[in-house]
């Protein structure tokens, strides 16, 4: 037994089957999740098909649990250290000081923050560096007006050779539907 060998087991649920019971989550085939689900595995069996998509169908039209899911994945997400919660401490402080709305970024993003504040050459501190960041968005924000994601580029000293970074900030929706902000590279979404 390889210790590193990858198996379906290593892939996690992504759609509406982990809002399920367990007991409900039991009785579902690898089939019955939503084809873009990691975990999804097509059925070899015809009928295990067709109660795969009989399943599929009735918990993700008829119940409509999409917007459920859609907020769970972005609590999982700070969870699991993908997204980076901006609301905490000073950054808190800072965040609304520009938008009504809670923020996020992207582990890559932090990851810019956090060498940008220990180099210790340059005295920066995360509610710095945010509050440039969120800035800079709110100077780009005005000329892409009611659109969803803003594009701006800001000064970050110490986090690496150059000291211009783009970023994107991507208003949606987030636990309970409500507005929340995700700042990300301009590839990432
Ligand atoms: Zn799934």
């Amino acid at each position: 037994m390889h210790s590193h060998t990858v198996t379906r087991s290593d892939k996690v649920c992504q759609c509406y089957v982990r809002e399920l019971s367990q007991l409900a989550q039991l009785e579902l085939h690898y089939g019955a999740h939503d084809v873009r689900c990691p975990v999804y595995r097509e059925s070899l069996d015809p009928v295990d098909r067709a109660i795969d998509e009989c399943a599929r169908k009735l918990y993700t039209e008829h119940l409509d649990l999409w917007p459920v899911i859609a907020a769970y994945s972005r609590a999982q997400a700070i969870e699991d250290g993908v997204l980076v919660d901006l609301m905490q401490d000073k950054m808190a402080e800072v965040a609304r000081q520009h938008y009504k709305h809670p923020i996020a970024c992207t582990a890559a993003v932090f990851e810019i923050m956090q060498k940008a504040v220990e180099n210790e050459r340059h005295g920066n501190d995360y509610a710095g560096v945010l509050h440039d960041m969120l800035w800079m968005s709110r100077c780009y924000g005005r000329g892409q007006m009611g659109q969803s994601t803003v594009r701006f580029r800001v000064k970050i000293t110490g986090a690496g050779r150059k000291s211009l970074y783009d970023f994107k900030l991507v208003i949606g929706p987030g636990d309970d539907a409500s507005p929340v902000i995700t700042i990300m590279l301009p590839e990432e979404d």
